[in-house]
């Protein structure tokens, strides 16, 4: 049930093989490239096979040259989901947990359910013989760096939450997420919740007092706050008070695809004024079309608003969306923004590079 449910929520426009420009082939060898959102760890399958559903596992990361993957615990979802107006009172993740067999623990509380994704990665890096690495830590991102350089062919991840329901309404579990290895939250995801507004919420608040010791307690520990899926009051709560770089994991821009998930030109240079990076998804909705060219359009906007240090990936592959390529494809985005007239430096930094500046800037020393 659960994989057929992925196959027919997580599509590609084209399946592999991807051909390109001999120049992107070249050009996308030598990039460092990172994504920062992907929700693989949510349907159950074992991501050291290849699949021939669904757009990320390790194979298909490797093939797409693929340095980074952030890998999020989506802990709660409502049932049909509305971009404008969702409540809390329905959770289709259950109906995953129950059919994929998670521990009794993740069926009431949030919580479990990101401890379990979190210890699934484990399992996976540990069973990997050297090809998947999880980044916690500064020293972590330096020794992958060195050894990946020496030996291609390896690629890592890095976790993070969507949506700070997971926390069961305590910031005090903060600690407990950043000590599973979580590195990256979201306040919310598609309804409001104890600690801000979702852009998808019913009321779309801002920070609660208990969203605004989230913020203070993540920034001590080195985890990036994630302002994707929230509402434009949370955002602008959490730009004012950030000490630390902010990002948007996944999402579109408004100057390309105008709808409430995606960020206004105003927030595009709040978050390139914390030192922050923007991820530009993949799909319909957040890019505006539904092939490599409509990213690049994307991209290209928001280089022209935040500067080209402060745009990133975010494909939201595995994410109950359609995407044109799968994570081998991602050669595939590299010849649309050649196509664009971008330089090679200005590709390499949005590609991956920006990301691992940041990280190298964010993560605790470890
Ligand atoms: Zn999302």
């Amino acid at each position: 049930m659960v994989a057929r449910t992925e196959r027919r929520l997580c599509t590609t426009g084209e399946p592999p093989p991807y051909p390109v420009s001999e120049r992107a082939r070249a050009l996308h060898a030598g990039l460092w490239v990172a994504d920062l959102h992907a929700d693989s760890l949510l349907w159950g399958r074992d991501l050291l096979d290849r699949a021939d559903r669904g757009h990320v596992d390790v194979p298909r990361l490797i093939e797409g040259n693929v340095a980074l993957q952030v890998l999020a615990a989506t802990t709660k979802s409502p049932r049909h989901l509305d971009i404008e107006r969702n409540d809390d009172r329905s959770d289709d993740v259950i109906l995953l947990a129950l059919a994929l067999g998670w521990p009794p623990a993740t069926w009431r509380r949030l919580l479990p359910r990101a401890l379990h994704m979190a210890a699934r990665a484990d399992s996976l890096a540990d069973r990997s013989d050297g090809q998947f690495t999880i980044i916690r830590s500064r020293t972590d991102l330096a020794a992958y760096q060195a050894a990946r350089a020496l030996r291609p062919g390896v690629t890592a991840g890095l976790l993070s939450i969507e949506g700070a329901h997971a926390l069961d309404g305590d910031p005090a579990n903060v600690e407990v997420v950043a000590d599973a290895g979580f590195r990256m939250m979201s306040p919310s995801h598609f309804f409001d919740n104890a600690f801000g507004g979702s852009a998808h919420g019913l009321v779309k608040g801002g920070l609660t007092g208990a969203g605004r010791e989230m913020i203070g307690r993540m920034e001590a520990r080195g985890m990036i706050v994630d302002v994707a899926h929230a509402s434009a009051a949370t955002i602008d709560d959490v730009l004012a008070m950030a000490a630390r770089p902010v990002v948007a994991s996944h999402t579109g821009v408004r100057g390309v695809a105008d709808n409430t998930r995606n960020l206004t030109d105003a927030h595009l240079r709040g978050i390139a004024a914390t030192g922050g990076v923007v991820g530009i998804g993949f799909w319909p909705t957040a890019c505006g079309g539904d092939d490599a060219a409509a990213i690049a359009r994307s991209i290209g906007y928001a280089v022209g608003v935040a500067g080209v240090e402060h745009v990133a990936l975010g494909s939201d592959f595995d994410g109950a969306v359609g995407t044109p390529f799968d994570a081998s494809g991602l050669v595939r985005l590299t010849d649309a923004l050649l196509d664009t007239g971008l330089a090679e430096d200005d590709i390499a930094r949005i590609m991956g590079g920006n990301a691992f500046r940041l990280l190298a800037d964010v993560l605790p020393d470890g």
